[in-house]
């Protein structure tokens, strides 16, 4: 698919679970979640800070949080690219989508997961992201702030960055959907718009999505930091008496798929790489894939605080 087509495909997936009716009390907030970051993204930036014409760039690491969020902005870009042809004679099909690539930034300046970072470049080609990518050999260990100052020496033309954080994450009770980055950091625009959304928002519309997503999550992960600060959330492990229940049955069953034969079976995350299933699939301990877990405040309770 080239981006026009994976934007559509996206609006497509948006739309079918916003038509969902009667079935959980997290798909009716959901939905709300998505109504909200839509009406941001069509009515408070598009129109300021054309996502068309390379004045934003999406911020992805390859987490739960920027990826439901991604979704999200290729669904937006679609309705906004269909706003923009409002007047032409012709039909959207005749209209070339104007980008090839959605202008992305990933500073890899931690020591990741190979897992990740090979999600991250197989889900890179399948939403068709031009991803700028610092650090990895001699850049490791610099700040954020710093990794973004170089990224806007090679690209001044970008104005404002998205951004998948949400309220419960650490130092982000008071941010607000739009504004300008601190004191310390390079100036430009965050764009904020996935604040109001919960964990099990998240999930559930992942798991509807039906997008693979990084399979470190499949063991027993929730917030995915450096390889040295990130173990199985502790609330995850198993009990042999344990009869766990998962909020989100309804929307495995009935996933999204564009192709009819498609069974909604199970949620769908990549492959994870050996060495990391070794260093993190301790044989004493079993630990519930990390979507079982939905209370936010737990959420970190497997990263290891710095001393
Ligand atoms: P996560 O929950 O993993 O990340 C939250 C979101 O941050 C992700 O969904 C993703 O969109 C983005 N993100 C996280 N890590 C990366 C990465 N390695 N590469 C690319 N994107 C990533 N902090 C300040 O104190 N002041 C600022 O002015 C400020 N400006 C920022 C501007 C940008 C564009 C970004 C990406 C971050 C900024 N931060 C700033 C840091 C931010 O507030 C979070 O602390 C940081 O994103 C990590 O969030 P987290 O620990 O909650 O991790």
């Amino acid at each position: 698919m080239d981006l026009g087509q994976i934007a559509q495909y996206c609006y497509n997936l948006t739309t079918s679970y916003l038509r969902i009716e009667n079935a959980t009390s997290v798909i009716s907030e959901t939905q709300d979640a998505i109504k909200l970051t839509r009406r941001c993204f069509l009515d408070d930036i598009f129109p300021t800070w054309s996502p068309l014409n390379s004045e934003i760039s999406f911020s992805y690491n390859g987490g739960k949080d920027c990826q439901a969020l991604l979704l999200l902005y290729l669904s937006c870009i679609w309705e906004f690219f269909l706003l923009t042809l409002e007047h032409s004679l012709y039909d959207p099909k005749y209209h070339a989508f104007p980008l090839k690539e959605l202008p992305t930034v990933f500073i890899d300046h931690e020591q990741t997961f190979s897992t990740l970072e090979e999600f991250v470049a197989t889900s890179s080609k399948r939403y068709c992201l031009s991803l700028y990518e610092s650090g990895r050999d001699n850049e490791r260990d610099t700040s954020m702030a710093d990794a973004f100052k170089k990224y806007l020496e090679v690209h001044p033309e970008m104005k404002a960055f998205v951004i998948g954080i949400r309220h419960t994450d650490p130092y982000a009770a008071n941010l607000k959907a739009i504004q300008r980055t601190d004191a310390n950091w390079p100036d430009f625009l965050r764009l904020q718009p996935f604040l109001h959304w919960k964990l099990a928002n998240v999930w559930s519309f992942l798991i509807y999505s039906n997008e693979p997503i990084c399979g470190l999550y499949g063991l027993g992960l929730t917030s995915i930091g450096s390889i040295n600060n990130t173990l199985p959330n502790p609330h995850l492990k198993v009990d042999q008496d344990d009869k766990p229940n998962l909020m989100f049955q309804w929307e495995i069953e009935h996933a999204f798929s564009d192709s009819k034969d498609a069974s909604g079976e199970a949620v769908n995350v990549s492959t994870v790489n050996a060495a990391n299933l070794k260093l993190l699939n301790q044989p004493q301990d079993r630990y519930l894939p990390g979507w079982y877990l939905t209370d936010d405040s737990l959420e970190r309770a497997g990263r290891i605080k710095k001393e």
